[in-house]
Formats: C-alpha cells, sequence, structure tokens
C-alpha cells in the first residue's frame, strides 16, 4: 500500500533494538483518514473470505481493527492483555511473549465474543516474530473458530513472523513489507 509506505518513509522513526516507531499515526497520535484507508484495503484484499468478526489484541490494535470491522459490517473484538494467572473459566487464553518489552504476557478473550461458527480475521499494527498473531490464532483455535486470514499493516520482513505465518499456511496480507531499516534507513519489499 503505497500511502503507508509514504507515511512510513516520511514519519517512522528506527529505534534500537530493530523498533520503528510510527506514533504520529498508527501507534500513538492516530490519523483516521489513514486508518480508513488501512481498513477499505483489508476488506479489498479479504472479500471474499466471509468474515464474520475482526480479532486484535489490545491497545495498538484497537483503532485498527474497529475501523476495518465498521467496514466489513462486523463486530470487532479485542484480547484483553493481564499478567495474572488467576484466569476466569469463561475465557480462552494464550501466553505471549511481548516484543517490544520483551517479557511474557496473558491475552485472554470472553468465550461469549468468539464462537465455532466465527471466519476471524486477525488484525494487528506490526508482524515482527508473529508471537502475538500465534496467540490469537490459539484462541481461535480454543474456540474453533476458523482463521480466515491475518492483515497486518507494518510487516517487518527481516524478521520470523511472515515465513512463519505463510509456511502455516495461513493467508497473510501486509500492507507494508520492511526489507531492512539498517543505519535508521528503511527499505520495503513488494507486497500484493
Ligand atoms: P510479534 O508478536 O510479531 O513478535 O510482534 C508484534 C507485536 O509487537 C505487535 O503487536 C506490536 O505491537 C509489537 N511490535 C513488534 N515490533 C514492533 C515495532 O517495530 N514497532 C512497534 N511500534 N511495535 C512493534
Amino acid at each position: 500500500m503505497k500511502e503507508l509506505e509514504e507515511r512510513i518513509a516520511a514519519e517512522g522513526r528506527v529505534l534500537p533494538g530493530e523498533v520503528l516507531k510510527v506514533d504520529s499515526f498508527l501507534n500513538h497520535q492516530l490519523d483516521p483518514v489513514m486508518l480508513e484507508h488501512i481498513a477499505r484495503e483489508f476488506h479489498r484484499l479479504f472479500a471474499d473470505a466471509g468474515i464474520t468478526k475482526i480479532l486484535t489484541v489490545e491497545a495498538s490494535g484497537i483503532a485498527i481493527a474497529t475501523m476495518t470491522a465498521y467496514v466489513f459490517g462486523v463486530p470487532a473484538v479485542f484480547a484483553k492483555k493481564n499478567r495474572s494467572r488467576n484466569l476466569d473459566a469463561d475465557v480462552y487464553s494464550a501466553v505471549v511473549h511481548s516484543y517490544t518489552y520483551d517479557r511474557d504476557y496473558t491475552i485472554m478473550l470472553s468465550k461469549r465474543y468468539l464462537k465455532a461458527s466465527d471466519h476471524v480475521l486477525i488484525v494487528d499494527d506490526f508482524l515482527a516474530n508473529g508471537r502475538a498473531v500465534e496467540g490469537m490464532i490459539q484462541l481461535c483455535e480454543q474456540a474453533r473458530a476458523e482463521v480466515s486470514g491475518v492483515g497486518i499493516c507494518i510487516e517487518k520482513g527481516f524478521q520470523l513472523g511472515g515465513r512463519l505465518l505463510r509456511e502455516k499456511g495461513i493467508h497473510l496480507e501486509s500492507l507494508a513489507i520492511i526489507a531492512s531499516m539498517e543505519d535508521g534507513k528503511i527499505t520495503f519489499r513488494k507486497t500484493e
């Protein structure tokens, strides 16, 4: 998605630890027009997938999921993060290793909001090693819901997640794929 790549090139800041900051439009301040364009692109890419629910994880995914759900005309639901191991009986849960905080946390989703009849589109802001998406896939497996696709705004193509998910046969679409960001210079790989 050219518009997203241009925005990343203009406003993205590369931090130590191969972390890209896009706080001016996606991760802190939010640009609703950009979010709408992202949602419409996900809709174009997954229009035929029979999606009934958009799933993400708090916090950065929520705005993306909300706008995407609005365009698809379905509900959005977000997995909650909780450090406690004292889990409610009525939740699906999975342990995820956080890329940005380098620690494990538990994600939880009420059983009310994910059903075996659901065809789920998982969305998130970034894909690095794929742990957040893997956790959300586990929630879907627990619910016996179908993962119909994964939509990512920014995939860091030099990390493992994209390859792992594609090798599993998951329909993954990333709107911008970063090939490298060495010495602060961001280059992109071709997308669909
Ligand atoms: P993964 O689970 O794929 O290793 O990492 C993806 C998750 O970590 C995303 O939910 C995202 O919030 C966070 N993340 C990973 N890499 C980056 C990055 O370069 N920048 C930002 N802002 N978040 C990242």
